[in-house]
């Protein structure tokens, strides 16, 4: 019998790094997780590119998702939608593949209620002064975004205690490698294998 995927959540402050962390991932080699691409309401940024970064969609096409219970989890960020879309994340799940979600806190916890058996790592910055300059030196946004974006870090950082692994991203080429360990160790946890075991003690 194969195994079903496992589904890992990447999450953490707002401007920890959290795309550019999942970007080099997904760019590194010997990667076999399935990014999950997210919808959003937000306006496109210069280069992002529809269907690979974000499907962007109205906030009427949005909701009407919601209503049909499309959606394994959304949140409302900075005035706008974003969530993810649930028939991709069932449907890889059962082929067997993992799938990646980088998400923010709002919506990993609402994934956590629905699917406990996830992997849930938090990203967290080096220190303080570094998400501030971070936040501020995206340069994509204006202050009051901002400002907003900073005070929803500090709530967000108090949410680690929710998470199974704590990430620190102080370099980017070493948060990839750490959360690659965490998802390897995953899949030698006994709850993940043991159905693979099953027909195997029935004919012992
Ligand atoms: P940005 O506008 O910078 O692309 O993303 C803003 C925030 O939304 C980031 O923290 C990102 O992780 C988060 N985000 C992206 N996609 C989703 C999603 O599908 N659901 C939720 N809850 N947050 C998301």
């Amino acid at each position: 019998m194969s195994q079903r995927g496992l589904l890992i959540v990447l999450s953490g402050p707002s401007g920890v790094g959290k795309g550019t962390v999942r970007k080099a991932l997904f760019e590194s080699e010997e990667t076999s997780y399935e990014y999950s691409i997210s919808m959003t309401t937000r306006q496109m940024r210069k280069g992002e590119i529809e269907g690979i970064d974000y499907f962007f969609r109205s906030k009427e096409e949005f909701q009407a998702l919601i209503e049909q219970d499309k959606m394994l989890e959304y949140a409302e960020y900075v005035g706008n939608y974003y969530g993810t879309p649930l028939d991709y994340v069932n449907q890889t799940l059962d082929e067997g593949k993992d799938v990646f979600l980088e998400i923010e806190v709002q919506g990993a916890m609402k994934v956590k209620e629905k699917m406990p058996d996830g992997v849930f790592i938090f990203l967290t910055p080096p220190d303080f002064s570094a998400l501030k300059s971070r936040i501020i030196g995206r340069g994509t946004d204006d202050m009051d975004v901002i400002k907003e974006r900073l005070a929803m870090a500090r709530t967000e950082i108090d949410m680690m205690r929710h998470y199974d692994y704590a990430v620190v991203n102080d370099e980017v080429p070493l948060a990839v490698e750490r959360i690659k360990k965490i998802i390897e160790s995953e899949h030698y946890r006994v709850q993940n294998v043991i159905d693979c075991y099953e027909e195997m003690l029935k004919e012992m």
